[in-house]
């Protein structure tokens, strides 16, 4: 299998060229054509599989294929990470697959000043990575909101739960909107982690790699 026959949008397509990826991961293989038809997904994987690029590929080409104003103070796209880390990370990635789409990839997380934050995220952002509790606090400081949220990624599942995370993700769920896609990620899949992904899943297509 290559990218191009998966259905991706050409200036995704183009992006990958750049990179030297010859071929779809199988998450990708697995997960790109599902979510191309707007399908919810969990999934069981782990960092190093490719999820980031299997999540991220899909979403770019329907904010890219449905163009609508970026809300006020809100996004379109919202990633959750567990960590600073690997929030950056995936922004840093969205803004490579992304690089010919003229997306605002921003991303937010605590133990930064909350001020220049706000600022960024005044105008609407097209895509948003965050931890759950600097989210939250911009949420209730009244500078981001949840209501154009069309594609919802839940990454490291079980990380956030460890990180004692539930209360925020309960808080987050209530909410986003009910029409939305929703993606959910985690390296292992406990009975705990299975409700929680319940929660926010409609109908998922499961893959496990
Ligand atoms: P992830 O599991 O999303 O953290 O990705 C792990 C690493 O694999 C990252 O460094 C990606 O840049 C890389 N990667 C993602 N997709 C592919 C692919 N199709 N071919 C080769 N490398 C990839």
């Amino acid at each position: 299998t290559y990218f191009s026959e998966l259905g991706l949008a050409e200036p995704i397509l183009k992006a990958l060229a750049a990179s030297d990826y010859s071929e779809p991961t199988p998450i990708q293989r697995q997960a790109i054509p599902a979510l191309l038809e707007g399908r919810d997904l969990c999934g069981i994987a782990q960092t190093g599989t490719g999820k980031t690029a299997a999540f991220t590929l899909p979403s770019l080409h329907h904010l890219a294929n449905n163009v609508v104003p970026v809300p006020e103070k809100g996004c379109r796209m919202l990633i959750l990470s567990p960590t600073r880390e690997l929030a950056a990370q995936i922004a840093e990635n969205v803004r490579k697959y992304g690089r010919n789409l003229k997306f605002n990839v921003q991303c937010v997380f605590g133990g930064m000043p909350i001020y220049s934050q706000k600022k960024k995220l005044a105008r609407g952002v097209d895509v948003l990575v965050a931890t759950p509790g600097r989210l939250i606090d911009l949420i209730d400081q009244g500078a981001f909101h949840l209501n154009g949220v069309e594609i919802f990624v839940l990454d490291e599942a079980d990380q956030m739960m460890d990180m004692g995370f539930i209360h925020s993700l309960k808080q987050i769920d209530k909410m986003l909107p009910k029409q939305r896609q929703s993606l959910f990620f985690s390296a292992t899949m406990p009975k705990a982690i299975e409700e929680l992904g319940r929660r926010f899943l409609n109908n998922p297509v499961r893959v496990a790699v």
